[in-house]
């Protein structure tokens, strides 16, 4: 029987898209952190809508599950096939074509294996710009974007995925191709199903291509590494910062000492921001289109925000290398945090106003639950979505500290949540939180979820085991 199944992949792909050695399909079997190793029958790669639509008709009458997969960056194990065998992978990796790009409606077609960093330069050659932008953008894919509804550090001023997205092509469970690759702003014309599927992490479709949003490009941007007392601060200049600069604001990231402390110590070509240390940073940016008021703005709000007391220091970038080196410092903590050794991980977000207090509350927790534990609370506050990191104390056991990432997240989450919080801000939830969101979920919505997915997805093929 599976050589027969894997006989008719073979007509419909072709011999040479059909993985099934060891040594071919290993990389798609586990994932970056090492957290999670499947198995699976094979690694299919179509390379068209059709081929795509073919084998998913397959496996549905085969009963044979399906694990979409894309750039294979994804954090929370959605992207990993079970230990069973049972699975193929769907890798998307070969639709990697830019179909149109149409600069008068400011829209951009492209396939799902295209990577963020393609679809990038795509628009940057329509002298346009699609504005995501993840640490992972030169290996993940748009499919695995809109999938898990990515966010990243310009959601502060461009939303998430999900927002910069006008039509989607769809292949379901069965083979049909759910195909709306409109270009419209207005269309309100009965469920908005492309905002079904995405941020379903393949369980309700496999995404073959997107229309996307395209902005223009800010022909100037002001970068200021910031030191601050602590998160309390940092919302209080984000408030004063709206208010001076409003829509202007295209970065506001948070970073502690200890986090910088981490990438001087393992990073490459990184230095000190500032002359001296300071608690907590803050990466700000401002983007537009006249230099000068940019400048003017900036001076303006960093003066003001000194003479307040709200910031101790200030640093403005003073050439795009000076910029890039500001960006290092935010982009090599993920990195940064493993040489460190165990590392507890927590993609929250509460609301802003409540960032100061979360952070507090769940370092005091943590701090009493493991003591020496060192948290490393950075990312998009400005978004309210803390990734709330907590790296092993100084000489302990790796294995002994991760084996209590269940009850830890139990603590953090609890806090998250009285703080009318997310448990899962923007890395989905994959296998990692299926549990948790079972349990945590309006048990309303999940009875919508699950009859959804029954509905899409009557065999329960797709990515089973995630999400639901
Ligand atoms: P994969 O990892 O391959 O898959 C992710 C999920 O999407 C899986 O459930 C998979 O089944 C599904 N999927 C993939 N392609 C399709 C498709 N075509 N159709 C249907 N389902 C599909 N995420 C953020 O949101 N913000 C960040 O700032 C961020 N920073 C990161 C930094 C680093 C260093 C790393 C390693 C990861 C980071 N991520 C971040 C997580 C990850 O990059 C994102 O979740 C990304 O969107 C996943 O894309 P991918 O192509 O790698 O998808």
């Amino acid at each position: 029987m599976a050589d027969e199944f894997l006989a008719q992949c073979v007509t419909i792909v072709g011999a040479a898209h059909v993985l099934t050695d060891a040594h071919d399909t290993a990389a798609a079997l586990s994932e970056p952190r090492g957290l999670w190793h499947g198995r699976a029958r094979a690694v299919l790669r179509p390379a068209s809508v059709d081929e795509v639509s073919r084998l998913l008709a397959l496996c549905n009458a085969a009963r044979v599950p399906v694990v979409p997969q894309g750039g294979n960056t994804g954090l929370v194990g959605g992207q990993t096939p079970d230990a069973s065998g049972a699975s193929v992978v769907l890798s998307l990796a070969r639709l990697n074509r830019v179909r149109e790009i149409d600069p008068q409606s400011n829209t951009m077609t492209v396939e799902a294996g295209l990577t963020l960093a393609g679809a990038q330069t795509a628009a940057e050659s329509a002298d346009r710009l699609f504005p995501l932008s993840l640490a992972s953008e030169g290996s993940c894919t748009i499919g695995g974007n809109l999938a898990t509804n990515a966010g990243g550090t310009a959601v502060i001023a461009y939303g998430n995925a999900r927002d910069l997205v006008l039509g989607i092509e769809c292949v379901l469970a069965d083979g049909r191709v759910l195909s709306n690759l409109s270009k419209l702003k207005k269309d309100n014309t009965g469920y908005d199903l492309k905002h079904l599927i995405m941020g379903s992490e393949g369980t309700l479709g496999v995404i073959t291509a997107a229309t996307l949003k395209l902005f223009e490009r800010p022909r100037a941007v002001e970068t200021a590494f910031i030191g601050l007392a602590s998160p309390a601060h940092a919302l209080d200049l984000l408030v004063r910062a709206r208010a001076a600069a409003g829509g202007m604001i295209t970065t506001f990231e948070v970073v502690p000492r200890i986090g910088i402390e981490f990438v001087l110590r393992h990073a490459r070509n990184v230095r000190e921001p500032l002359g001296g240390v300071a608690p907590w940073y803050v990466l700000l940016e401002i983007s537009g289109h006249d230099s000068a008021a940019l400048q003017g703005a900036m001076s303006v709000l960093l003066e003001a925000v000194l003479e307040a007391g709200v910031i101790d220091d200030a640093v403005i970038a003073a050439s795009l290398e000076h910029r890039k080196d500001f960006w290092r410092l935010r982009e090599e903590l993920s990195d940064a945090q493993k040489p460190e050794g165990g590392s507890i991980k927590h993609d929250i977000s509460v609301p802003l106003a409540s960032v100061p207090q979360f952070i507090d509350e769940a370092t005091r927790a943590v701090e009493a639950f493991i003591p020496g534990a060192r948290v490393v609370a950075f990312g998009h506050l400005g978004d309210g979505n803390v990734h709330f990191n907590v790296s092993q104390p100084v000489g302990a056991d790796k294995q002994v500290f991760l084996a209590r990432w269940q009850a830890m997240n139990d603590i953090v989450h609890a806090i998250v949540l009285r703080h009318g919080g997310s448990i899962s801000a923007e890395h989905g939830i994959g296998q990692l939180k299926r549990d948790e969101l079972a349990r945590v979920k309006d048990p309303v919505a999940l009875e919508v979820m699950r009859a959804v997915k029954a509905a899409l997805d009557p065999n329960g093929i797709l990515n089973p085991g995630k999400v639901l």
